[in-house]
């Protein structure tokens, strides 16, 4: 990046409320890139029909060109203008879940550029429930184009200030909503064929889309592979969530995992590494003498969802050449998206 800018924070209190997301929206119109809450994690948005503007999110988040993004609307009839048709599974679905953590793949209609959309004939799209969100995508009259606000990679971002540890210098505004609610990106699921298909998952469960459509097929892998060539979510190939320390899960029955971890601890002890840990609460009292931090109850996989990103950039900030992740939690329900998004994240698996 050749310009460094001047990123304004606009805080979200009740008072100035109003006048805040509307200066904020003004600035996406304007085909500035504004960071700002959803209930998944922080998004990046520009302008989805400003190629311009949406070619500003890739060079700040230094993300790869064929990486399409999502794009964000206020209401089902600003997404209507979008695509070519909704399909009745489509339309089922968004009538369940948006505004919700639900993204869905459509054909897209030209005004779409293709920057947007990484080259593909489809659009992903979704309707946020985080009322900031609503309201800037709504001030600002445009359908918004929304990556998570991290440097491409990183884990994403769950409050405003990891957002600025990020992309501060690299971005016009953001506007701090405090932490995010689910901490975990958006379900994605591509609604062209006739039997759905999720490409990655979320707090929405295929039991949950099964519930209202029927049949759905996974269509995402927990490890990345990018030698494959028939990838469907671009996206998914890329090293994800990673922080700078190694990250080692251990994964299984949670006696198991206690006891390895152990293990590995005294190992790296011996070594002279620094490790840190994410633990859950159960595991905690078990390490009284390692910084840890908590993933919540192993029986909660949506504490776990919303500590999971906090945490390791906690501990990589805190200098931490190894954090080891206890994977004793439930991996039902959002806990499979959390799995998902820890090992992509790890360097090591480990299952007992
Ligand atoms: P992010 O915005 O960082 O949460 O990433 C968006 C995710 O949605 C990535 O995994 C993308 O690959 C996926 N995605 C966006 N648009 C499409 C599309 N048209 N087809 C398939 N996957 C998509
Ligand atoms: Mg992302």
């Amino acid at each position: 990046m050749n310009m460094k800018k001047d990123t304004r924070v606009f805080y979200v209190d009740d008072k100035a409320r109003e006048e805040r997301i509307k200066e904020a929206s003004r600035i996406l119109k304007e085909g500035g890139l504004v960071a700002f809450p959803t209930e998944t994690v922080y998004g990046l948005g520009a302008d989805a029909l400003n190629e311009r503007a949406v070619m500003q999110i890739f060079e700040a988040k230094g993300r790869p060109a064929d990486n399409p993004l999502i794009v964000h609307v206020h209401s089902k009839e600003s997404c209507l203008k979008l695509v070519k048709s909704v399909s009745e599974k489509a339309s089922v679905l968004m009538d369940s879940f948006w505004p919700g953590p639900l993204t869905l793949v459509m054909e897209r209609k030209d005004i779409v550029p293709d920057v947007t959309t990484g080259g593909l004939d489809t659009v992903a799209i979704r309707m946020p429930e985080n009322r900031i969100a609503l309201e800037l995508i709504e001030y600002s009259g445009v359908p918004v184009a929304a990556p998570s606000a991290n440097l491409s990679g990183r884990p994403s971002p769950t409050t405003a200030d990891h957002v600025l540890h990020d992309l501060s210098g690299r971005i016009d505004a953001i506007v701090d909503g405090g932490e995010v609610d689910i901490g975990l990106e958006s379900t994605v699921v591509d609604v062209t064929s006739n039997i759905p298909v999720i490409l990655r998952p979320g707090k929405v469960s295929k039991e949950d889309l099964e519930a209202c459509i029927g049949e759905v097929k996974v269509g995402y892998d927990d490890k990345t592979h990018p030698e494959s060539e028939t990838v469907r979510s671009p996206g998914m190939k890329y090293t994800h969530y990673s922080p700078d320390s190694t990250v080692i899960l251990v994964e299984g029955e949670h006696g198991n995992v206690l006891s390895r971890m152990k293990e590995i601890l005294a190992d790296l002890k011996q070594r002279g590494a620094k490790a840190g840990m994410l633990l859950t609460e159960e595991s905690i009292p078990a390490f009284p003498s390692v910084i840890s931090h908590s993933l919540g109850r192993k029986d909660m996989p949506e504490q776990a969802a919303r500590n999971l990103f906090f945490g390791l950039r906690r501990l990589d900030e805190e200098g931490m050449d190894i954090i080891i992740v206890d994977g004793s939690f439930r991996q039902d329900g959002i806990g499979m998206a959390v799995f998902n998004r820890v090992r992509k994240a790890a360097d090591m698996i480990i299952k007992v």
